[in-house]
């Protein structure tokens, strides 16, 4: 018998496969002392499972070093000289010689040097101490026989099972495998799921009990634009699925179609329709989907799932392939938007009560002066490759804008000194993220060159609903009059000044808020690139003039389900 669990459709598309699960083992244990004349056996069994956990660890950094490249195996080879290292193993053999078990050997060496490191004031110190829990984890897994998950190691075509997924954890997935994934956790505009459309790949978040309800192995159909996951599905199930999919792919065909064309409303508005990207690779999908440009850079993937920071020379090349490979088309570089459910483990950020309001993005690159330089001067020397656009993430305040701008003349300034090439006209913008800065749009327009508003944080702030709890998802309301008119506040406050807005939260490519935004005005919409050519054509066959009536009405309504009922009728109209 099979099951259908309900999730959010987190990223669309369908996928069958078998189940992988990402569940981490429980790894408490009993501690039983070994007499002297099993120690000997006990020391074997310890050297066996220390050998087993070289063997995985060179595989994963082997692995990782071809997907992902060498920065982000460096981690691993740190792990491999743990375990090669005598002054860490001789200990733990001694304790088991003297009659302790393998495991609880491993956990009292364990403790004493993450003890010894943590009372330590020393970043390098740290990242050992770091190394060696991670890498204790591994080898008392293998001791326990009880083998953690190892997502870069699969090898075969899967759908990925977890509680939730890190953004960094997202990262090292493997298209070529990873054929879909299933959280108990998140929202449509968790982190995992705004990768997993730039990956392409079908995701469904949320469902609160895919862990408990779909076993490694098991046959699993998930429909990531329905929002359903099939357990266990049978013949006739998943024969309706394949049919289905195939139908997919006939839609996806005939909108190819509009790949090169302009979009235009039918009464011959342009709109600019962009794709938004995290790393350099995913920019082959924003062309191959027809996008005019990149409406968001979401730069702080750069600095993710690694144990270094990005070099000043390393974001430059990471810069310059985005904007070469774009020609002369405009690329929006956010620049870093660290913290949320963004962590960075290079930066060794302390943990916070709320997250989401507290020390990140903009917040922390001012605070972090030398890390927010690194990345301007990068960009700045970037700009000559193309045509560059820089936003700063999260402004709550015109002086936060000001004093992001003020650093970015100076980085100018002193590259210019020393005869670098750099662009002096780059526009300048902010996201709009925060209600504070929707609501005094009026005055941000007069400093700024454009806007971009971040829906998918404007709507967190607006309704106070954490964008990662799926309990009170029910609050992420993109049609929701109050929504509406922080929008229409900011469209009008910029093009009274003559400056452009643009929207870069997932809120850009949804159908059901298309036709409001065509009639609210906005001049650009960037999205998931898997959404483009759908956009354009949804654009096409709207007319502004009939959106802009809508949007009266749905200004002055009382509710999200008023306007979803008139963006109903109106489209209906067509
Ligand atoms: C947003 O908040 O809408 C946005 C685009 O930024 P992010 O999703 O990266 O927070
Ligand atoms: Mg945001």
């Amino acid at each position: 018998m099979s099951k259908i669990l309900k999730g959010i459709g987190a990223s669309d598309g369908i996928a069958i496969s078998k189940a992988y699960s990402l569940v981490e083992p429980d790894l408490n244990f009993t501690e039983t002392s070994i007499d002297g004349s099993a120690s000997a056996d006990e020391v074997q069994k310890f050297k066996n499972g220390l050998h087993e956990t070289k063997v995985e660890v060179t595989k994963i950094r082997n692995h990782a070093e071809e997907t992902v490249g060498p920065e982000h195996a460096a981690i691993f080879e740190a792990h491999l000289m743990v375990l090669d290292d005598p002054e860490f193993i001789g200990p733990i053999e001694g304790k088991i010689t003297g009659g302790l078990s393998a495991p609880q050997a491993l956990v009292e060496v364990r403790d004493q040097y993450l003890k010894t490191f943590e009372e330590m004031d020393n970043e390098y110190m740290k990242e050992r101490a770091a190394d060696i829990k991670d890498v204790s984890k591994r080898l008392l897994a293998h001791l326990l026989g009880r083998a953690l998950p190892d997502p870069a190691s699969i090898d075969e075509e899967v759908i990925i099972i977890a509680d939730d997924l890190t953004p960094s954890d997202t990262a090292q997935l493997d298209k070529r495998f990873v054929k879909g994934f299933v959280t108990n956790a998140g929202g449509r505009t968790s982190h995992s799921a705004i990768m997993a459309r730039s990956l392409e790949i079908p995701a469904v978040v949320g469902t609160k009990e895919v862990t408990a309800s779909v076993n490694d192995g098991d046959i699993v159909i998930v429909d990531g634009t329905a929002g359903d996951v099939i357990a266990g599905a049978d013949e006739k199930e998943i024969k309706a699925y394949e049919l289905k999919t195939d139908e997919l792919k006939r839609e996806r065909e005939t909108l190819l179609e509009l790949k090169d064309d302009d979009t235009k409303t039918q009464d011959g508005i342009t709109v600019e329709l962009g794709a938004n990207i995290g790393t350099p690779d995913d920019v082959e999908g924003v062309l191959d989907n027809g996008a005019e440009g990149i409406g968001l850079f979401r730069t702080e993937f750069l600095y993710m799932g690694r144990d270094k920071l990005p070099t000043e020379d390393e974001q430059y090349e990471a810069y310059k392939t985005v904007l070469e490979k774009m020609d002369d088309k405009p690329v929006i570089v956010r620049t870093i938007d660290i913290g949320g459910d963004k962590e960075v483990p290079a930066l060794d950020m302390p943990k916070e009560l709320n997250p989401f309001l507290g020390y990140r993005a903009i917040r922390m690159a001012l605070g972090n002066k030398e890390l927010f330089r690194t990345q301007l001067r990068a960009l700045l020397r970037a700009s000559v490759h193309g045509n560059l656009k820089i936003m700063f993430p999260m402004i709550a305040t015109i002086q936060e804008f000001e004093e992001a701008k003020a650093l970015l003349i100076e980085c100018r300034d002193e590259l210019k000194a020393d005869k670098v090439d750099v662009r002096d006209d780059i526009e300048t913008g902010i996201m709009v993220e925060i209600p504070s800065a929707a609501i005094l749009a009026d005055e941000f327009a007069k400093v700024v060159d454009f806007f971009s508003i971040g829906t998918n944080d404007l709507i967190q702030y607006t309704f106070a609903a954490d964008r990662m709890n799926e309990n009170v998802s029910y609050l992420y309301q993109p049609y929701h009059p109050a929504l509406l008119r922080l929008i229409d506040n900011v469209v009008k406050a910029a093009h009274r000044e003559d400056k452009w807005v643009g929207m870069c939260g997932e809120m850009a490519g949804d159908p059901t808020a298309m036709p409001l935004l065509i009639g609210l005005g906005i001049d650009e919409l960037s999205m998931s690139a898997g959404s483009v050519l759908k956009a354009r054509s949804q654009i096409k066959n709207l007319k502004k003039t009939d959106m802009e009536h809508l949007v009266e009405a749905a200004l002055r309504s009382p509710d999200s389900d008023t306007v979803t009922a008139l963006v109903k009728e109106y489209t209906e109209r067509l």
